[in-house]
Parts: structure tokens; sequence; C-alpha cells
């Protein structure tokens, strides 16, 4: 299996649209209302753009009204990994691939959203491709 942390940066910045890798590569944040993403409610997986591992499903998608794609819990816990970012003279928790390191967006807990988890995985839709196919539990 390919170790993606071993990717080199010039290697992504090939790999990805100039966007993609503002967004996945430096931690950046795409635009609300805009992403492919934000209402989409196709059954399906959300894979990570960069790498391919899939992250998130559509049975766990909700609408938050954010202007991004929110989730109340990824495919499994192991599949990403959350650490403090202070950045932007905040304290927020980044969600990152676990696979490949690449940013995903932020979450956020306890905003009393009527979800099995009052979290809200708020995910930019240009980290993220969705397979469409039938989600069986
Ligand atoms: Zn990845």
């Amino acid at each position: 299996m390919t170790d993606f942390h071993l990717i080199p940066d010039s290697t992504w910045k090939e790999k990805l649209s100039s966007e993609e890798y503002r967004v996945l590569r430096q931690g950046g944040t795409e635009a609300p209302g805009v992403g492919e993403y934000t209402d989409t409610t196709t059954e399906g997986v959300y894979s990570c753009r960069a790498c391919g591992t899939e992250l998130f499903r559509s049975t766990e998608k909700f609408d938050a009204g954010c202007g991004w794609p929110a989730f109340f819990s990824p495919l499994a816990g192991d599949r990403i990994t959350e650490r403090t970012d202070t950045s932007h003279g905040m304290v927020r928790t980044e969600v990152l691939c676990s696979a490949c390191g690449s940013h995903l967006g932020h979450v956020f807990a306890g905003e009393g959203f009527d979800t099995p988890t009052d979290l809200r995985y708020c995910i930019n839709s240009i980290c993220l491709t969705l397979e469409e196919r039938p989600i069986e539990d």
C-alpha cells in the first residue's frame, strides 16, 4: 500500500488543481455555498480527493445550513485525524485525512443539531469525491 505521507509536495502540486492544492495541502477553506456537495443528498461514499481513501457516507450527511457539506460522523474513526487549530484567532478542531494528511475541514461539537452525535464535521466539497452507490448497513 502506498504511504501517502511520503509523497512530496511537488507531486501533490502536479496531481491536484491549484484550488484543491490550496485547500487540501495548505489548509485552506473554500467559500461557503459554492462547493459542489453542499446540498447533495445522493446516496454514496465520499472519498479523499487527494488519496482516494473513503472518509464519509451520505447516511451521516445532514443539512446544517452552514454552506459546506456537514456530516455527524466519519465512515470510521480511524479514517480521520483531529488536531487543534489555533489559526485566525480561534481555537478549532481541524480534521485531516489519516491516510495522506490532507486538510479536510473542521469539526464542531455541541451546537444542538438533532443528530446522533451533535458533532458537525464541516468539510470542504473540494476535498471530497462522491461515488454514487447504495449504502448497506
Ligand atoms: Zn487522503
